[in-house]
């Protein structure tokens, strides 16, 4: 690598990082690599197209300040973007797109037109004997952007839904992966981009459906002998959200089919939205080509929101109820409902439904016998951190330790155990769980799940810790 590119890279970013908050510049700034330094243009290498496009949305004019410090007035950025490549397995490439050429990442806007003449089309939505072509969206007007409130536990993923509402098809985010556990808004969200593409293109098609009426659909079609018509009629659709697409696993034959219908829409510039409540990597029972497919565009993920979101999230939703509430119960509620919105909301709603009920008044003491009965009917999942705590109890080290980068037996065992665990007892990727035990990588976190798995089956000592921590770690 070109060392004056480098040095030149290194003095932007630290003035970068000076002037944006420390997550973005993780997120956006340290995966970057300078490659080439020519003719005062600095080439620098991002991991994607979506990521090009977020840096020239967001960080160009702090990019081109930088740049101009290192290199003057006639500085140029040149982006490479290094790009997977899905088809086969032939070398990656890269491709290059000068910064001042804004726009010519953007996929063409081509107008297929379908092949078929779409003489009869038969719509599975639809009882038999009645024709109507057409499609209903299926999208419940309820759930809007407007009223999905922004945090960073979901900034990449609004944000990213937001743009594929303004250009269905013509972004980079095709498919739009939308993934975390239960109840943290992907299902809101999925309609929140269909309400907002219909809103803004009312003659594009766009179908919501679940992966579970999917399946259902097909099943009945092959029954009715009838799976050309299913797969025409989902073909002729302009953006199709495919909720929860985790359940399509094991079903070898509705993967199939969706292969197809999937590429089809996908060659011809159609929006893919899906949901999921596992990452693609911790996706199980799901083709090899379908899971590529995935990681095409954008996996965005969902995460538990913090406590400002969460206090955000409940205010919205008094207000829209039309309910008054004092803060301090507000606050009390966000700060022991952590785990999902849906738990959240259902805290405040039999909170006002019991004062209301009883004619008793909103106090915290009515608020904290609610959140007790809540959050003890609610199924707990136990938490990263409880994990390394107790297991590093139980080998008596510091958490800092159990984190820490050393190889020594003892210690990485320690880390491998709560790996596992938190895999095992957590709907956490294994990306963020590895981010949260020492930050360290989703392969390294697999590898410590397999030695596990291996050592508890062949040596005694470590299926005792094994079984020890399990009782601690089971509530
Ligand atoms: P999932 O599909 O991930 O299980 P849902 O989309 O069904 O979750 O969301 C659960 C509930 O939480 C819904 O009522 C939804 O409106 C609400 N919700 C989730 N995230 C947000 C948010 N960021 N702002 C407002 N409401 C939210
Ligand atoms: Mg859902």
């Amino acid at each position: 690598m070109d060392v004056t590119a480098q040095s030149v890279w290194i003095n932007c970013l630290s003035f970068i990082k000076d002037n944006i908050q420390p997550q973005a510049y993780k997120t956006w700034f340290e995966p970057i690599k300078a490659v080439k330094l020519s003719d005062n243009a600095l080439s620098i290498q991002v991991p994607s197209k979506f990521f090009y496009e977020w840096l020239e949305e967001h960080y160009v004019k702090i990019l081109k300040v930088a740049l101009t410090k290192q290199l003057g007035e006639t500085a140029k950025l040149v982006y490479v973007i290094k790009m997977e490549n899905t088809y086969g397995n032939k070398q990656p490439f890269t491709e290059k797109i000068p910064s001042s050429n804004r726009g010519a990442m953007k996929s063409q806007d081509v107008d297929v037109p379908l092949n078929n003449k779409n003489p009869e089309l038969k719509n599975p939505f639809i009882i038999p004997g009645i024709r109507n072509v057409k499609i209903e969206s299926q999208l419940n007007p309820n759930y809007s952007f407007e009223n999905f409130l922004e945090g960073d536990s979901n900034r990449l993923a609004r944000n990213a839904g937001l743009a594929v509402a303004s250009k269905p098809g013509g972004t980079s985010f095709n498919p739009l992966l939308i993934f975390g556990g239960v109840g943290l808004g992907k299902t809101h969200l999925a309609h929140a981009i269909g309400v907002d593409i219909k809103d803004k293109y009312p003659e594009k098609t766009v179908l919501y459906i679940s992966a579970e009426k999917f399946t259902q659909q097909y099943i009945d079609s092959v029954k009715k002998n009838n799976r050309n018509d299913f797969i025409h009629f989902y073909q002729i659709i302009d953006v199709l959200i495919i909720d929860d697409v985790q359940f399509l696993s094991g079903k070898s034959g509705t993967q199939d089919v969706f292969f197809h219908i999937f590429n089809h829409l996908h060659q011809n510039g159609k929006q893919v939205i899906l949901t999921s409540d596992k990452a693609p990597v911790d996706m199980q029972d799901i083709e090899q080509r379908l899971l590529s497919r995935f990681k095409w565009g954008l996996s965005a993920e969902l995460q538990s929101p913090d406590f400002e979101t969460r206090v955000s999230i409940l205010k919205n939703k008094l207000y829209r109820d039309g309910v008054e509430m004092p803060n301090d119960i507000i606050e009390y509620v966000a700060k022991h409902i952590k785990t999902n919105v849906r738990e959240l909301e259902g805290a405040i709603i039999s909170l006002i439904a019991q004062s209301s009920f009883n004619k008793k008044e909103i106090t915290v003491n009515l608020a904290k016998e609610i959140v007790e009965k809540f959050v003890k009917n609610t199924k707990r999942e136990v938490s990263i951190d409880y994990i390394q705590k107790v297991v590093s109890d139980y080998f008596q080290m510091d958490v800092s330790t159990l984190q820490s980068k050393t190889r020594k037996r003892h210690i990485v065992q320690a880390r491998q155990l709560a790996m596992f665990f938190a895999k095992k007892y957590t709907k956490a990727s294994l990306a963020s769980i590895g981010s949260q035990i020492g930050k360290r990588d989703h392969a390294t976190v697999l590898h410590a799940c397999k030695t596990v798995d291996n050592l508890s089956s062949t040596d005694k000592q470590f299926r005792k810790y094994v079984e020890d921590l399990s009782k601690k770690l089971s509530l």
